[in-house]
């Protein structure tokens, strides 16, 4: 029989490159646990209508690459595509709004599922952290996340990745910009799908990336010039802030990005060492959103960071990260009295938080000491009948080699001294 190999468009994380994944959302996560965010988890599925709702039924999410399927019991679900709307639902659900303590600030992390054409950057399983802030208006709560993300970037090491920025107005301007569009749109040649895309979703046309299409965009009205008072004033705030706190960025006209819920803030980060798939996050405000799916009026921000795409942009700059061998002691027994001492040993290190591994499976000196210098281990512990016999264990330095005998019952104690 042939073995099993990971579902297209997917794949593993294994050790030891799975500690850099871990490392990545440890860092995306830390300036939010930093600043007044509270982690929510949620389900991996939701009932399709929630995104069907909230993500849009105008959008490829939805209507491409949702993993929809009915349950035994006839419910029908989703495979999540995306955060933003899970987590409003939990927070509207669990009536966080009502708390009287708003904006509520929530960041999670977890995978998503996407029918998508594989590619590099481009996964059916991905992984993501996000932050929401839910409930207020306030252009220092879009300026806070997008600064937050530039610091998790930063902290990475990344230095070849741009802030796009847009304002996409709101519900009183949107809609004649909307209505500009489209008239404009149906000015030109396009094929049949495009042509359903100016009906239904006119913004998403100015994302087309074929050049035919582009060719033909070049007069387009732009948003920027059909944005109401509010929404400019609103999105200049944003900006000021943003300078002030020294975070560049780049105004874009034609940002749009592909969720219909967003208004007025919008941002993408792109790496430009990752070719066509070069966003490695984005969000913005989703003032409307909260209504959509039946709840009140909760004008919203948020992002969500692309850990896969992260990863490959440290890979692009060349950037490993730095992160501590997961073993500093190996035990190494020579035969069966020492199997059981040293195995006590190990214990008790790790139980005083000293990270430690064993040669399991009896191998012999030579390989045991090759598997404790590929652990990583700054110290190997090494016991034999001899050694035993005087109530010793010794204790090499796998750096400079050299070794001291240490009695049994300071073994705690001498690992510590050693390792400080
Ligand atoms: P989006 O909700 O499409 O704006 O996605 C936010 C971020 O998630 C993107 O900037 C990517 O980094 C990441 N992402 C989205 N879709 C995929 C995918 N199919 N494979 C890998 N990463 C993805």
């Amino acid at each position: 029989m042939s073995t099993f190999q990971a579902p297209k468009g997917t794949y593993d994380l294994i050790p030891p490159h799975s500690a850099t994944y871990l490392a990545v959302r440890e860092a995306i996560a830390a300036p939010l646990k930093n600043s007044g965010y509270g982690y929510i988890e949620t389900p991996g599925f939701e009932n399709v209508e929630l995104f069907a709702r909230g993500v849009g039924e105008s959008t490829d999410i939805v209507t491409k690459e949702m993993y929809a399927f009915e349950t035994k019991g006839g419910d029908r679900l989703a495979l999540r595509p995306e955060g933003t709307a899970s987590v409003l639902r939990a927070a509207l659900e669990a009536n966080l709004h009502k708390a009287g303590n708003l904006p509520v600030k929530l960041w999670y992390s977890g995978s998503y599922y996407r029918y998508e054409r594989p590619q590099k950057g481009r996964y059916r399983h991905f992984s993501q952290v996000g932050a929401e802030a839910i409930g207020a208006e306030d252009p220092a709560l879009d300026a806070e996340l997008i600064i937050l993300a530039d610091q998790s970037y930063r902290a990475l090491g990344l230095r070849d990745f741009r802030i796009l920025l847009n304002s996409l107005g709101d519900k009183e301007c949107r809609p004649v910009y909307r209505a500009a569009l489209q008239d404009f749109l149906r000015g030109l040649d396009l094929d049949e799908d495009t042509r359903r895309r100016v009906d239904i979703n006119p913004l998403r046309v100015l994302d087309d990336k074929r050049e035919a299409v582009q060719k033909q965009l070049a007069g387009a009205p732009l948003l920027r010039d059909y944005l109401c008072e509010a929404c400019k004033a609103y999105h200049e705030q944003v900006r000021e802030l943003l300078t002030a706190a020294g975070v560049a960025f780049e105004d874009d006209e034609k940002l749009v990005r592909g969720l219909d819920y967003y208004t007025r803030t919008t941002f993408e980060f792109v790496h430009d060492g990752l070719g066509s798939q070069s966003a490695v996050g984005g969000g913005g405000r989703y003032d409307g959103l909260s209504e959509m799916i039946g709840g009140p009026a909760l004008p919203s921000v948020g992002w969500a960071l692309g850990v896969d795409r992260t990863v490959l942009a440290l890979e692009a700059e060349g950037i490993t990260l730095d992160i501590p061998a997961a073993t500093a002691v190996y035990a190494v027994p020579l035969g069966e009295e020492a199997r059981r001492v040293l195995f006590r040993a190990v214990t008790e290190l790790r139980r005083a938080g000293v990270a430690t591994d064993f040669a399991f499976g009896g191998k012999g000196l030579k390989n045991a000491m090759k598997s404790a210098n590929r652990s990583g281990a700054r110290l190997a512990l090494v016991a034999g009948e001899r050694d035993l016999a005087e109530g010793v264990v010794q204790l090499k330095d796998l750096t400079s080699g050299e070794q001291t005998a240490v009695a049994l019952d300071a073994v705690v104690d001498e690992v510590r001294r050693a390792l400080s």
